[in-house]
């Protein structure tokens, strides 16, 4: 089992809307970003819930190891 944290973030507005987890392909919403914006997945992306933008995630390796 593959288990990765990443903070996703709106390339559109630059929104940081929040952290996920992903467990064998699975997302999953750890905490909720700020401004009441959060990831929403559309037609397969993950787009910004605020602006409709693309969302991406980055992991990163340090919540790798607090996981
Ligand atoms: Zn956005």
């Amino acid at each position: 089992m593959t288990k990765m944290r990443g903070d996703v973030s709106c390339l559109i507005c630059g929104r940081f809307l929040g952290v996920v987890e992903r467990t064998d392909g699975h997302l999953r919403m750890v905490s909720p970003g700020s401004g009441g914006a959060t990831p929403k997945m559309q037609g397969g992306t993950l787009r910004c819930s605020r602006c409709g933008g693309r969302a991406i995630v980055e992991e990163s390796m340090d919540s790798l190891y607090a996981a």
